[in-house]
Formats: C-alpha cells, sequence, structure tokens
C-alpha cells in the first residue's frame, strides 16, 4: 500500500475555528492510526483575504493543543516550501501547461463585464457560470490584446454533458454533472493561482493520499478531478467531512459558537476536553464511551465510522466534558494550568500549598479554568464586606463563635480535616449556636461571604495563622 500521506491546508484568512480545528484533528488521526505523515500547508494566494498574524496564530494552536505535523512550515522536507504564495512559480508552470495543451483557455473579462454577465443570468433565473465569450476568441486575437497589455486571467475549459463519478469514503458513490461547474479561473491576472489548481497541483506534487476536507469542497471535487486528468495524474482518496450545525441545524456561525480555537482556550476550556469534544463532531466510537486522550483518539478513530450527516454543536456536551477532565487531571497540572490567571489577578501564590489545597476544593464546583480563578477570590483577596454583613459579624452570638475559635484554633494541635470538624462539633456543642447562626459569622469573618466550601476545609486552605487572623479582624482588639 502506499504510504499514507495527508494534510491540513487551512487559508490564514483568519484564526482557526472549531470547523477548521475538526478538519486538522482528523487528518492528524488518521495519519497517526495509519502511521503516516500529517502535512500543514498554508493557502495564502488570496492575497486580499489574508489577515495579519493568522498563519501564526494557526501554527501555535495546533502547538498548543499537541496536534503536530510531520511536515510544514518550519519543519520542512523535500516536498518544501508548504506555503503556497512560496510555490507560485510551480503554479504557473502547470497553468502554462494547461494552456498549451487546449485544457484551458486566457479570458480577459473585465470585473464589470463578469458582474454584468452574473447579475443577467441571475433575473433571467439561469445557472450563473461565466458564458465563455473569451473562448471564441482566435489566435490573433489573444495575442493583440496580450500584445495591448490587456489583463487576463486563465480558465479552465470544463467538459460539457460530462458525469463525474466519484467515491468519497464517506458518502460512497457520488455522481455530479459537469454543466453544474463553472470554467474556474485557475491563475488570476495578478499571476497568483486560485484555490483550485494551487491546491491540486500541491496535493499532487506533495503526494497527498487522502484528501480530507469540509463537505464545503464536495461541489468542487469535479473540477479538481478533471485537472488530476489534464494534467495526467492519479487521483488521490477523497473524504468530505459533515458540516457541523448549530442545534437548530443552521449552519454553525460565528454568532453562535464557532469563534476561534483560541477564544475557546481563554475562556478557560481545556486544550483535552476541546480535542475529544471536536472528535466527537461527526466521528463516534463503536461502543458509547465519551472520553478519550488525543492518544486514545489516535488508536480508536477510522474514517468509517465517519457520519454523512451533520454533526450538532452542543456547548453543554463541551462544558460537561470540560468539568471531566476539570476534576480527573492531577490537581498540580490544573494548578499550573491557571497560575498565569491568578496571577493576572495579583494574588500571592507564595504559599504553594495553600495554593494546590484551593485549586483542590474550587476545581470540584467549577467547569472552567478561569471560574477557578473567580472561586478561589475568597481566599485571596475577599470582597468587601456590605454592611448588613459587619452587622451580622458584630451581633452578640456570632462575636461568640468568633472569639470561641480565636481561643481554641491556636491551641488545636493537629491540622487536618478530621480534628477541625471535631473542633467546629466541639464549638456547636459548647456554645449551644447551631446551624446558619454558627457558620454565617464563622465564613463571612473568613471569606467574606455566606456561602463556601466545607468549613474544615476553608480553614486548611486559609492556614491556621490566616484563618485566627481573619477571625481577630472583627473582635474587639
Ligand atoms: N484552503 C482551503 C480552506 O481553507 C482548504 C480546502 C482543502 O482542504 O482542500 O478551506
Amino acid at each position: 500500500m502506499n504510504e499514507i500521506r495527508v494534510r491540513f491546508a487551512p487559508s490564514p484568512t483568519g484564526y482557526l475555528h472549531i470547523g477548521g480545528l475538526r478538519t486538522a484533528l482528523y487528518n492528524y488521526l488518521f495519519a497517526r492510526k495509519e502511521k503516516g505523515t500529517f502535512i500543514l500547508r498554508i493557502e495564502d494566494t488570496d492575497k486580499s483575504r489574508q489577515v495579519p498574524g493568522a498563519i501564526e496564530n494557526l501554527i501555535n494552536t495546533l502547538n498548543a493543543l499537541g496536534l503536530d505535523y510531520d511536515e510544514g512550515p518550519g519543519r520542512e522536507s523535500k516536498f518544501a516550501p508548504y506555503i503556497q504564495s512560496e510555490r507560485l512559480s510551480l503554479y504557473k508552470e502547470h497553468a502554462q501547461y494547461l494552456l498549451d495543451s487546449g485544457f484551458a483557455y486566457p479570458c480577459f473579462c473585465s470585473p464589470e463585464t463578469l458582474t454584468k454577465m452574473r447579475e443577467e443570468q441571475q433575473s433571467k433565473g439561469e445557472f450563473v457560470k461565466y458564458d465563455r465569450r473569451c473562448l471564441s476568441l482566435t489566435k490573433s486575437e489573444i495575442e493583440q490584446k496580450i500584445a495591448a497589455g490587456e489583463k487576463y486571467v486563465i480558465r479552465l475549459k470544463m467538459p460539457d454533458n460530462r458525469k463525474f463519478q466519484f467515491n468519497d469514503l464517506i458518502r460512497g458513490e457520488v455522481e455530479m454533472d459537469s454543466n453544474q461547474s463553472d470554467d474556474q479561473v485557475l491563475l488570476k491576472s495578478d499571476g497568483f493561482p486560485t484555490y483550485h489548481l494551487a491546491a491540486v497541483v500541491d496535493d499532487h506534487l506533495m503526494q497527498i493520499s487522502h484528501i480530507i476536507r469540509g463537505e464545503e469542497w464536495l461541489s468542487s471535487t469535479p473540477k479538481h478531478i478533471y485537472l488530476y486528468e489534464c494534467l495526467g495524474w492519479e487521483t488521490p482518496k477523497w473524504v468530505h467531512l459533515p458540516l457541523i450545525l448549530n442545534a437548530d441545524r443552521t449552519k454553525l456561525s460565528k454568532r453562535m459558537n464557532d469563534v476561534s480555537v483560541d477564544s475557546y482556550l481563554a475562556k478557560g476550556y481545556l486544550k483535552e476536553a476541546l480535542i475529544n469534544f471536536v472528535a466527537l463532531l461527526g466521528w463516534h466510537p463503536s461502543d458509547d464511551r465519551e472520553l478519550f486522550t488525543l492518544d486514545e483518539l489516535c488508536n480508536a478513530f477510522s474514517l468509517e465510522r465517519v457520519n454523512k450527516a451533520g454533526a450538532i454543536f452542543d456547548l453543554t456536551k463541551l462544558d460537561w466534558m470540560n468539568g471531566q477532565y476539570l476534576h480527573s487531571l492531577p490537581v498540580e497540572d490544573i494548578a499550573m494550568r491557571c497560575k498565569h490567571l491568578f496571577l493576572e489577578k495579583g494574588y500571592d501564590l507564595s504559599d504553594e500549598n495553600k495554593y494546590q489545597l484551593a485549586i483542590a476544593v474550587a476545581r470540584e464546583r467549577c467547569t472552567l479554568l478561569n471560574e477557578i480563578v473567580d472561586y478561589c477570590k475568597m481566599f485571596y483577596q475577599p470582597e468587601e464586606l456590605k454592611n448588613d454583613d459587619i452587622k451580622t459579624l458584630l451581633a452578640p452570638e456570632a462575636q461568640k463563635v468568633l472569639a470561641w475559635f480565636a481561643t481554641n484554633l491556636p491551641i488545636l494541635s493537629a491540622w487536618d480535616t478530621e480534628s477541625i470538624q471535631n473542633l467546629v462539633n466541639s464549638g456547636i456543642a459548647e456554645l449551644g449556636i447551631k446551624g446558619k447562626k454558627f457558620y454565617t459569622p464563622l465564613r463571612l469573618a473568613l471569606i467574606h461571604q455566606q456561602h463556601g466550601p466545607e468549613l474544615p476545609s476553608t480553614f486548611i486552605i486559609l492556614g491556621k495563622e490566616e484563618s485566627i487572623k481573619r477571625l481577630q479582624q472583627y473582635l474587639p482588639s
């Protein structure tokens, strides 16, 4: 069997989004499962749509998620370069060959002419496509126009009335009519290729075995197949991934969660959860298991188990999954990932033990990394107390509770959950105060809020000294 070589070929017209991540991930998983090669190719031939910083963002995001590519920018091999704008001469060469062999023709129509043509076709309810008016130009007319410096593009002459049949590994046999395809522009007047020419040339030269890409490219496949035929090349295998849909079955949009992967990470989603969640947007394992590490996905993945039907993006499920990882990854790991968020808030993390204890308690109650920081505010920089809360703390019964702890905490010999719980029980028994009247003043003094973690956990996180200090603040000196 030929070597498996697949590519993720984003256009740097924006940051990496959920759909792009799914395409990258499936290519990656397929390559790893089949012991093949995963390539990153940057398709930047439409300079007008290029977004500054997008290439770096794509590369950094793939790296941050652990989707290492084997070949691509910065990981050159004999197929380099991997950035299409650095390969322009190759596309020109192939466009010239297509022109010389009669598979393509020059078109001198101006953008205004084309717009008018499109509008006329639309108004008549016709299929919008180039009407081939430049196809009838004679050789000498073409030469004259070129000599006069007229700008032109090179168009592929699609065959008429031809059925293109191909096998898609997800959809099975697909048939499409050539009449539904326009005479595609291959090379623009500025010498840049369009996506169609550049992708076919590169997929062939880079020996890509499987084209795994979004369903939106399915309708372009006949053009691509025809280009392979004109160039005398064997076609790769076709794999078109299902659309990603909102819950109401409309196409996932920026408004509805298709925002950059970066922004999910910035909101505190974990890379493990994002990868796991996105893996299940179209693919499903043979059982109903839902949680997979990246390594496990590499073993379990197969194209046969990718669905044809659109995959629904369910944010509630992503949240659930994130919670699962937040609760199951090692505490030290979560602590490490949250550290910069805590430092940004100016929290004093000099006591590593306190920090890890706080994380251990917080992560049980949170879904996102960022929520952990908010949750832990009470341990580091508690909110200002409200006037009503101060009144509650100064009430005689509350004062008794605080004073009792301020006296008894220092003499407590052990500092663990059980000893503190015993102390709490003795406090309740000795003072004859219980329930809210007992707990609220303590929580208000310790963390400036009425609700919070179990008292023993709160004491342990704050530490003995800090707990006593916080209690004494509300006692007469
Ligand atoms: N550059 C195309 C895109 O960004 C890639 C399509 C393909 O994979 O062939 O969608």
